[in-house]
């Protein structure tokens, strides 16, 4: 469905996501940078994301699914594309036909992929994922050497090796040394050809630079959004949020001391009031937690009042404000910003899904680089 009469809109900065990528490829070094952008690119738009990281420096891209790397190839982008989820095996034949490079994560996915392509003409290009501490997919690390023998079998290009962190966006905690030892400790049993060694996501690859090794994953903080508040505090690193989101007062109205507001009358005037409405609400995105989270108007705070509808929501005014002013609900408007992660933080969660909830109502709009 085409969006073009409600004033409800993303607005997503390019030229954040160029400044992310630079400072991040200058932490971590000659490493290669992939460049993270599954589900929809966190929200802010797979090819137009992909398009400008990689023309910012990235050279690979990841995804999770085969979807989303098929999505990548049909809208004309041909750079390196790893699948970090799990592929069924019907799907190889055309992995190889793309170009797509998949996640091998276990011996009897391997044994299932092997008997699939058998006949096949080309390789199918594979990274072996280990599973070296935070129990999702890969092989063991006792299944170090089986795997590398079904790897053999020359159906198979290996392309690469990698595991992932369960606690590198925290303070010290020792799961994460172990990994990084697990992980080199079979690195150093693989006798095959070169292959691309990745470890780090971004709170690693921020913080611990020196387990860059080939490649760096980078997803969150691509968009300008620190993985978490330790890494935050720790980074010394300048990140610019890249998605904004803004809409406009359609309605102003005097309430009188006393009145109720929205749904269920959980909000009463305390004087006489000037409310706005607001076109947006928790089927774009605004979850119902976010009552009570404020909103910039003319560059100063006002809170939403009462319960967020599914399409729209109030705010309470200073004074009388016209009908059309702009509303920032996430961004900077003047000298005040509401971020990602003051969202989070209200709705009790991780800044990972915000990005993410905003609805398909709700158009993404490109500006910069
Ligand atoms: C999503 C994901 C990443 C990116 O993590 P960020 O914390 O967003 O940088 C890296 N590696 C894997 C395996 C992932 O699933």
């Amino acid at each position: 469905m085409d969006i073009i009469y409600r004033p409800t809109k993303a607005i997503i900065d390019l030229e954040a996501i160029d400044h992310n990528m630079k400072v991040l490829k200058e932490r971590v070094g000659a490493a290669r940078v992939m460049a993270v952008v599954k589900a929809d690119a966190y929200g802010h738009g797979i090819v137009q994301i992909a398009k400008q990281a990689l023309k910012s420096g990235a050279e690979m891209l990841a995804v999770a699914t085969p979807d989303e790397a098929l999505y990548l190839r049909d809208h004309a982008v041909d750079a390196e594309i790893l699948i970090l989820g799990a592929s069924p095996v019907s799907f190889l034949g055309e992995a190889v036909k793309r170009n797509i490079t998949v996640t091998a994560y276990s011996l009897e996915w391997m044994e299932a992929a092997a008997a699939g392509l058998e006949g096949t003409d080309a390789p199918l290009k594979i990274h072996l994922k280990f599973d070296t501490g935070m129990r999702r997919i890969g092989f063991e690390p006792e299944e170090a050497e089986a795997a590398f023998a079904v790897a053999a079998n020359p159906v198979f290009e290996v392309a690469g090796m990698f595991t992932h962190f369960a606690t590198a966006d925290e303070a010290a905690n020792p799961l994460f040394l172990e990994q990084a030892e697990r992980i080199k400790a079979i690195r150093q049993k693989w006798n095959g050809g070169p292959l691309l060694f990745h470890v780090s996501n971004s709170a690693a690859a921020i913080l611990n630079p020196e387990l860059a090794f080939d490649a760096v994953r980078i997803g969150i903080s691509l968009y300008g959004i620190a993985p978490s508040s330790y890494v935050k505090n720790e980074m010394h690193l300048e990140l610019k949020q890249a998605m904004g989101l803004e809409t406009e007062i359609i309605h102003v109205k005097k309430v009188k001391k006393g009145d109720k507001v929205s749904y269920g009358a959980t909000y009463t005037s305390d004087e006489d009031e000037w409310i706005a409405t607001l076109p947006i609400g928790y089927a774009d995105g605004l979850l119902r937690g976010l009552q009570g989270q404020e909103v910039l108007v003319g560059g100063q705070r006002m809170p939403i009042i009462g319960r967020i509808c599914m399409d729209q929501c109030m705010i309470r005014l200073p004074e009388k404000i016209a009908v059309g002013e702009k509303v920032q609900l996430l961004g900077t408007q003047l000298n005040d910003t509401i971020s990602i992660e003051e969202w989070a933080e209200k709705l009790g969660t991780i800044p990972y899904e915000i990005p993410c909830i905003l609805t398909a109502r709700v158009p993404r709009l490109y500006r910069g680089a």
